[in-house]
């Protein structure tokens, strides 16, 4: 019987490209997204349930009456600063919404799910490239509420049953190699998009936020990943899941870190044009570098980066918001 994939957030950025991904492997997907920050456009390969994590309630029904073989959970907010300012939304969404979900699944008897962690549960590692049993410290409520979730995801499996993947990503970037959806962020605070938009004319300049990091160039360096091979390792998780693999955690990364100038330097390759930009004060809460060790990963899902140059990752990136910019 061809599997259904309960997918939370599936009308977002990584959720949707997921949700493709999904599709293309065979499975039939249903989207359950508030759209607070989703995009009913991007939500085109299974049927919509227009719902919010912290309605308990609708949660519940939905599960109910879908009844999946797996729950893919993408739906959170994800942005440090939003969180350094709000935390309490941020734990109520994606830490208790989050619970509402394990506990609706545990009174259904649903045992698989595929969960979106995030390498901002590390903190800033002593070590690096940051390996899975890196200690866990992070430095602000998005990483926090994030870290709450594999907890619970433990527990519930001692206590449940439940199987768990937790996939650990580092940077997301790039887009749809189709063009079909990509990167689209209201109000879009990340780095690649931002300095797509730099290398347009009319648009505002770049700031780079601090270059006197203990780095070669003195800017940060981030491991950035593209999106699709992301959902590649979201097939692989549940595959593990279905055939019976115990929960587990892994990074996704691509073992390769590119600073804030390597960054511009691959735009003004990619589009010809100069990025607009200046150097500003450090971000609050930002590690000078984050590296992932994706060997786990590797070995255990057979997951292999497929399109994670930085070169690719920014020609797909930049096609889709050339798209985004001729449809606007
Ligand atoms: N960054 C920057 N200027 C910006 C946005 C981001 O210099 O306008 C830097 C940021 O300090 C970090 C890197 O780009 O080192 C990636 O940031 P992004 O917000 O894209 O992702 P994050 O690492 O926060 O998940």
């Amino acid at each position: 019987m061809t599997p259904m994939i309960f997918v939370t957030g599936g009308a977002g950025y990584v959720g949707a490209h997921c949700c493709k991904a999904f599709a293309a492997a065979g499975w039939n997907v249903v989207v359950y997204d508030s759209l607070y920050r989703g995009w009913r456009d991007f939500a085109k390969w299974g049927r919509l349930i227009e719902g919010d994590l912290r309605d308990a309630d609708a949660l519940s029904a939905a599960l109910a009456e879908v009844r999946p073989d797996a729950v893919a959970h993408f739906a959170a907010l994800a942005y440090v600063g939003e969180s350094v300012g709000d935390p309490g939304t941020y734990y109520d969404v994606n830490t208790c919404g989050t619970l509402n979900l394990l506990q609706a699944m545990a009174k259904q008897g649903l045992d698989k799910i595929v969960f979106s962690s995030t390498c901002a549960t590390y903190g800033s590692p002593e070590r690096l490239p940051i390996t899975e049993d890196t200690r866990q410290a992070p430095i602000n409520p998005y990483g926090a509420s994030k870290l709450f979730v594999e907890r619970m995801l433990g527990d519930f499996g001692l206590a449940h049953g439940l199987r768990s993947v937790a996939l650990r990503y580092f940077n997301a970037a790039g887009a749809d190699p189709d063009g079909e959806i990509g990167e689209r962020h209201a109000p879009e605070t990340h780095l690649i998009p931002l300095a797509i938009a730099a290398a347009r004319p009319g648009t505002s300049a770049l700031t780079v936020f601090g270059d006197d990091f203990d780095t070669p160039d003195g800017t940060c360096i981030r491991d950035y990943i593209h999106v699709a091979d992301l959902a590649d390792a979201h097939v692989l998780a549940l595959r593990h899941l279905f055939a019976g693999g115990a929960s587990d955690v892994f990074n996704l990364g691509t073992e390769t870190g590119t600073s804030v100038n390597g960054v511009i330097e691959a735009v003004e390759k990619v589009s010809g044009a100069s990025v607009r930009h200046s150097y500003g004060p450090r971000r609050e809460g930002d590690p000078a570098v984050l590296v992932a060790s994706a060997a786990k990963a590797r070995d255990i899902l057979g997951w292999q980066p497929q399109r994670s140059d930085i070169a690719t990752v920014i020609e797909h990136a930049w096609r889709w918001h050339q798209a985004e910019s001729d449809r606007a």
